[in-house]
């Protein structure tokens, strides 16, 4: 006998499950959501995107005041309550995570906590503080999320941390290496810096950040190098040894670091989907060898009554994403006709500059032979962005060379994760290079760079030089 019986039970509360629960009970099913944390949110809300940007934003604006000194305008040394600053971080985490408690309390969805494994095609078990729950369930949707991947040979030491343990804030380090200069790498970097640790990041491959085109990452690399200690690519850990004084490592690489000791390590290398951790056998779901659970458009899995969605269904790994999966799936276990058929989802990296993209790159679109044109809006000659002392942003956009249609785009620089929207907007609208020209942007704001980037397409641009070569159509 089952202890609960759900229309629908979905599994993971972070930012994709609880989008899913709330929008399925909205559709009239009764929905029991099982989390095994004892607040709704998952990493995004408790221990990712939320509390890093409440972290990144003390960055930017203790960034911001050393900036001033070029303006004329000088501060003394910050002095920072860490204490403080870690209840800060954690009020406006509580904020988001007790309003969405009272959100699943409004639509009358029931929260079990606790860790819920498959046990048969219809059925869940939790395990919960109190005992095992069995819940048996009409239609599922899968939302485990992802989790950190560790590097094999590392000891177990609190000075190693993952994101988690790094965003707890714990103490500032005098030196911190960086394993892994990606999105998680990044942004945890510019906020230890900017607090007064003095940061290494060293890189696998040939260059910081994978997904965007080099030539937005390279504005970041130049202001961050000025603020950490080193940033060393095409450098691996090969041996770390934790002994009383700190981490001892030892790098290999092109240019490799000499052997140095640091006060704390993180590892960002990379998260890997929870799939293999939900008891999939005992339901007959299928879980790929790399741990996602495939899914079709609908995100209906191999089983037809059980769905899957964010991190743990398929890349890109991102909050936005699993959200609006999320709906797509809690409308198809109501038996809506939906698809999910984004035509782009818009990646941001909250560094100082941000560094924000969306649909196809100047890199993938040579790679796959795709005939395009790209167009470049440097923010050397945009007023809003010199009035703000950050001449190194570029907007970029990249369109079909015969339809002029819009693609893809890419932007650094500060806001860059805000302005990216209006991209994805003209990438999901069909929009071609006139539209997003013609379209009057208020002056002077950094969104204005977009419609600029658009006139640098048609070869309207007045603000620049002239265009070597001018398209004049007569119409
Ligand atoms: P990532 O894949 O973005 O970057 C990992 C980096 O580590 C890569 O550059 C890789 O080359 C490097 N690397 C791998 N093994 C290494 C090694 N042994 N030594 C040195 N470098 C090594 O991964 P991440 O930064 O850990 O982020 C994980 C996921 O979380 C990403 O998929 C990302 O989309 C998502 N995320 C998104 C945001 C955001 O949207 N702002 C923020 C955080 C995380």
């Amino acid at each position: 006998m089952a202890d609960l019986r759900a229309e629908l039970v979905v599994l993971g509360g972070g930012p994709g499950g609880y989008t899913a629960a709330f929008r399925a009970a909205d559709l009239g099913r009764q929905v029991v959501l099982v989390e095994r944390y004892a607040v709704l949110g998952g990493v995004c809300l408790n221990v990712g995107c939320i509390p890093s940007k409440a972290l990144l934003h003390v960055a930017d604006v203790l960034n911001g005041a050393r900036h001033l000194a070029e303006a004329g305008v000088e501060f003394g040394a910050p002095k920072i309550d860490l204490a403080k600053l870690r209840a800060h971080k954690q009020g406006v985490v509580a904020q988001l995570t007790g309003g969405l408690a009272k959100l699943a309390k409004a639509r009358g969805v029931q929260v079990v906590t606790g860790t819920g494994r498959f046990e048969a095609p219809t059925r869940l078990g939790v395990a919960t503080a109190d005992g095992a729950v069995a819940i048996d369930f009409e239609r599922a949707i899968v939302a485990a999320g992802s989790r950190a991947v560790s590097l094999p040979g590392w000891p177990d030491d609190p000075r190693v941390l993952d994101s988690t343990s790094a965003l707890a804030l714990g103490e500032i380090p005098a030196r911190l290496l960086v394993v892994g200069g990606g999105i998680i790498g990044l942004e945890l970097a510019t906020v230890y810096a900017a607090l007064g640790a003095a940061v290494t990041i060293v890189e696998a491959q040939d260059r910081l950040m994978p997904g965007p085109d080099a030539d937005l990452v390279r504005p970041l690399q130049r202001v961050l190098e000025p603020r950490v200690a080193g940033i060393h690519l095409r450098t691996k850990v090969v041996g770390v040894t934790a002994r009383g004084d700190g981490l001892h490592v030892t790098f290999e690489g092109e240019k490799p670091p000499a052997q140095d000791r640091f006060d704390a390590a993180l590892v960002a290398v990379g998260r890997r989907p929870n799939g293999d951790r939900i008891g999939a056998d005992a339901a007959g779901l299928r879980v790929d060898e790399r741990g996602f659970v495939p899914v079709d458009a609908r995100l209906a899995t191999n089983l037809p009554h059980v769905f899957a969605i964010g991190d743990v269904a398929r890349a890109p790994l991102l909050a936005h994403k699993a959200m609006h999966e999320g709906k797509t799936a809690a409308e198809a276990a109501c038996d809506r006709k939906v698809v999910f058929d984004a035509r782009a989802i818009p990646s941001v990296a909250y560094t100082d500059p941000e560094v924000a993209w969306v649909g196809l790159s100047e890199t993938e679109a040579r790679a796959q032979k795709i005939d395009v044109e790209v167009a470049r809006f440097p923010w050397s000659a945009s007023g809003r962005a010199l009035g703000m002392g950050r001449s190194e942003g570029l907007t970029k956009l990249v369109f079909a060379k015969d339809t002029q249609r819009v693609l893809g785009a890419g932007i650094v620089g500060p806001h860059a994760g805000d302005l990216i929207a209006e991209c994805a907007l003209a990438i999901e609208l069909g929009a071609d290079v006139d539209d997003v020209a013609l379209t009057v942007h208020p002056h002077p704001t950094l969104s204005e760079t977009i419609g600029l980037a658009a006139e640098v397409a048609n070869g309207t641009i007045t603000d620049l030089a002239p265009p070597r070569r001018r398209k004049d159509t007569g119409s």
